[in-house]
């Protein structure tokens, strides 16, 4: 798709240009995660969201922008209600534009979706898991099922979409899985990669701090067992990768705590209510509603709006655990922004 405004592509301050879009479409969903949320949420009046009418818009002003990677997220993606006539029409996009559609899920809604989705142009997803024990996983979750999950990822492999595991490491909770999950995700074909929690939302009485496993150490201890080979893959995110020697699987590591992974920083981040996030760790957003809703047969102003947040990107997060203090801290949660 050509550059609407026949400008540059969305460079930032630090020369990183910006060519992922992340979109939470909805703050809503039917688990809740420990280290995400608290039990009693209160979620957005859903006069506040975007329409899916808004959101095309925005990604499609994003596109011709140079952004050639969209992942849709939330919240759980899966429940907002029309979301496959969402990716459905995103999917134009799809080389005109846009290299990739992909979604980051929870796996509940997989099974029903899982054709849908590979009819939609999408070819890879996400899927987060931290545990295969049932009993375990109804814990994390809080409102989840093992079973119901793994039925979602079958169904997604069987249509030939390719998965990746995403696992928050977890002091004291998956420690003693990391074994089993990095050789059940191979045993699938799938690629696994471990995050470590970061400080995001008030989530009750959990504390982040016992709850954070470094990676280091947790890499040591996959060096005990695997041959791992660091790979030089930039996905221009925060994940370093490596395989396992042998294998086509792929471990990723995701270290907001235990380094920095921002320099090559290439994504910006909408939230459902159309707020703009230009880092996943500060509190920095440019509203993009207003323009929308203000001006809906001109882009000029919404196209001025996404180039002044560009502008205003920061170099990073401030996230630290050090000294067993917990700072860079941001107020929302990870489901307001898409994880
Ligand atoms: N509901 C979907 C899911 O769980 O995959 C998509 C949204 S969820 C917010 C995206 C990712 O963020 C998940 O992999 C989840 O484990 C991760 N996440 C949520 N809160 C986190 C936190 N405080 N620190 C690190 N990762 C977190
Ligand atoms: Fe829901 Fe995903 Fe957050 Fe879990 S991590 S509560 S599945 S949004």
């Amino acid at each position: 798709m050509a550059n609407m405004d026949s400008t540059p592509s969305l460079i930032d301050p630090f020369n990183r240009p910006i060519s992922y879009l992340r979109v939470s479409v909805t703050d809503r969903c039917d688990f809740r995660c420990v280290y995400c949320m608290s039990e009693n949420m209160n979620f957005l009046p859903k006069r506040e969201l975007l329409t899916l009418e808004e959101l095309d818009r925005v990604c499609t002003m994003f596109i011709s922008l140079g952004v050639r990677k969209l992942r849709i997220t939330g919240g759980e993606p899966l429940v907002r209600r029309g979301i496959m006539g969402f990716l459905n029409s995103a999917s134009r996009h799809i080389g005109n534009g846009l290299d990739e559609l992909t979604l980051t899920t929870n796996g509940s809604q997989l099974a029903r979706h899982a054709d849908s989705l590979k009819a939609a142009g999408v070819r890879r997803i996400n899927v987060s898991l931290d545990t295969l024990d049932p009993d375990k996983f109804a814990e994390i979750t809080r409102w989840g099922r093992l079973p119901q999950v793994l039925e979602g990822i079958e169904a997604a492999l069987k249509v030939g979409l390719r998965i990746k595991i995403n696992t928050v490491a977890l002091k004291g909770f998956n420690e003693d899985e990391l074994f089993t999950l990095v050789d059940w995700a191979g045993g699938k074909g799938m690629d696994i990669t471990f995050i470590e929690v970061m400080p995001m939302g008030d989530i009750g009485n959990e504390s982040r701090l016992s709850q954070f496993w470094s990676l280091r150490e947790l890499r040591s201890r996959l060096d005990s067992r695997y041959a791992l080979d660091d790979l030089d893959v930039s996905t221009g995110g925060p994940a370093r990768y490596a395989q396992v020697s042998g294998s086509s699987q792929r471990i990723g590591f995701i270290t907001p705590l235990s380094h920095n992974f921002c320099e090559n920083c290439n994504r910006v981040r909408l939230t459902c209510t159309g707020m703009l996030y230009m880092c996943l760790g500060q509190e920095g957003n440019a509203d993009l509603k207003s323009p929308l809703r203000n001006h809906q047969g001109n882009d000029a102003p919404l196209i001025k709006a996404i180039r002044d947040a560009v502008e205003r990107k920061p170099k990073g997060h401030d996230f630290d655990y050090s000294r067993q203090r917990i700072s860079g801290q941001v107020s929302r949660h990870m489901s307001h922004t898409g994880g």
